[in-house]
């Protein structure tokens, strides 16, 4: 099976890869292993785990047979040598970084970012001695003059959220490559079912699996996941992977795991040290939601596309931003970045202003209002009155979350319903 599984197809991935029927019991479905800690079969084979000698499990802050079926799962889906589960989008997004990073350094991002990373790396990270320089990533030449010897990695969205935008992820993964850095994507939105950052030569990818992933609302969890691809000892930039880790006893990462360096230290202490785990239960969860992924996605995509044309030639809405759409400035894009479609993340400019979409987010009685995206369920965010509330009418508009803007999660429902509910809303708004 081992040998096979890297020659199915996605489908077939989504549902078996990481996972064999349970070695005590035969149980078919993957156990929800819920235990801290593992017994040694003597001090021999505890030395053995501790030195790295030897693969197993210690201690549920570092590695849980849940937790390693979903981290080999996802790994294989974005065709990687391997993966971190954390617990949440967030802590990933430390996780992906923390190998990398020394205070004093920087890392060059997109201006389009989701909100909280907007948030975690302009603030958060300073107190780190880490900082993050925002760039135009439509802009090759600001990323490329953003990029001095500091700077120690590239991040950025494949589809970035709140919807509209696809990076150049080709482009930008040449300039990463010509600094001698790793190009880090963060593939939320897309999944690896509509897009793979490694195939257009991203070094890692990280995802909030609260979101498609495990797709109904239920998990908070994150993933980092290893390429395999880049060479940390190329440059001098990464010493906690090239040279002796003082955190690990003097153990160097790249020679010693070669290919698969990032992914134990990431383990060994990055999990050990900042303990941001993901617990078994919650694995469990997004287990299930990934072996429908690919349906789920397909359903995401169509909806959107028939909510997105339904919505650009309304009386009442002023623009729609969705690559998916021919008018769309990005829609080139989407053929090579992602390719089975641009996800169900959009955004709609009312005419009617603030007040219409505060009354449209009330009157609609199928969607949600809620801070979330990615569910099964269509969901609405009015962020200029919630979210993005605190910030001046400027940066709204910079965050892309103006006063005339919803952001809107389109679920698998019946298009139709959706559609009505939109459309009953929409009315109410316009008095
Ligand atoms: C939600 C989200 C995050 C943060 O993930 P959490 O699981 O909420 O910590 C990061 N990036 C993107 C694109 C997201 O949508």
């Amino acid at each position: 099976m081992n040998d096979r599984i890297h020659r199915f197809g996605f489908d077939t991935l989504q549902i078996h890869a990481g996972s064999r029927p349970d070695p005590a019991t035969g149980a078919r479905q993957t156990p929800i292993y819920q235990t801290t800690a593992y017994v040694f079969r003597d001090s021999e084979h505890a030395a053995a785990l501790f030195n790295l000698q030897e693969v197993g499990y210690i201690y549920s802050r570092l590695t849980n047979p849940t937790v390693a079926v979903l981290q080999e799962r996802i790994a294989t889906l974005e065709g990687g040598v391997g993966a971190v589960c954390c617990s949440s989008g967030h802590a990933a997004q430390i996780m992906a970084l923390f190998p990398l990073m020394t205070p004093g350094c920087n890392v060059v991002v997109s201006t389009r970012l989701y909100g909280g990373s907007v948030t975690q790396f302009s603030r958060t990270f300073n107190r780190f001695g880490w900082s993050a320089k925002f760039i135009d990533f439509d802009d090759l030449e600001a990323i490329k003059a953003a990029i001095d010897k500091d700077t120690r990695a590239v991040f950025c969205e494949s589809i970035a959220n709140p919807g509209g935008y696809i990076t150049d992820l080709p482009a930008v993964a040449n300039i990463a490559d010509n600094a001698e850095i790793p190009l880090i994507v963060d593939n939320t939105s897309a999944t690896p079912y509509l897009c793979r950052p490694f195939e257009h030569g991203a070094s890692l990818v990280v995802h909030s699996m609260t979101k498609y992933l495990t797709g109904n609302g239920t998990v908070t969890g994150g993933v980092v996941v290893d390429s395999g691809k880049f060479d940390w000892s190329a440059s001098d930039k990464f010493p906690s992977l090239s040279k002796p880790e003082p955190a690990y006893h003097g153990l160097k990462f790249h020679e010693t795991f070669g290919p698969l360096a990032f992914i134990f230290h990431g383990i060994a202490v990055g999990l050990r040290d900042l303990g941001m785990t993901l617990n078994p239960q919650a694995a469990h969860y997004t287990l299930l939601g990934i072996e429908t992924l690919s349906l789920r996605m397909q359903k995401h995509v169509e909806n959107a596309m028939a909510v997105a044309e339904w919505l650009e030639s309304h009386p009442q809405i002023k623009a729609v931003t969705y690559a998916g759409l021919k008018s769309s400035p990005y829609n080139h894009r989407a053929g090579t970045v992602c390719p089975k479609g641009a996800g169900a993340l959009l955004t709609a400019t009312l005419k009617g202003g603030y007040d219409s979409c505060v009354k449209l987010v009330d009157n609609l009685e199928l969607f949600s209002h809620v801070a979330n995206l990615g569910d099964t369920r269509s969901l609405i965010i009015h962020s200029a009155s919630t979210t993005h509330r605190q910030l001046s009418p400027e940066q709204q508009v910079a965050a892309g979350a103006a006063p005339d803007v919803v952001r809107i999660s389109i679920g698998i429902e019946d298009p139709d319903d959706i559609i009505s509910d939109l459309d009953q809303a929409l009315k109410k708004a316009a008095t």
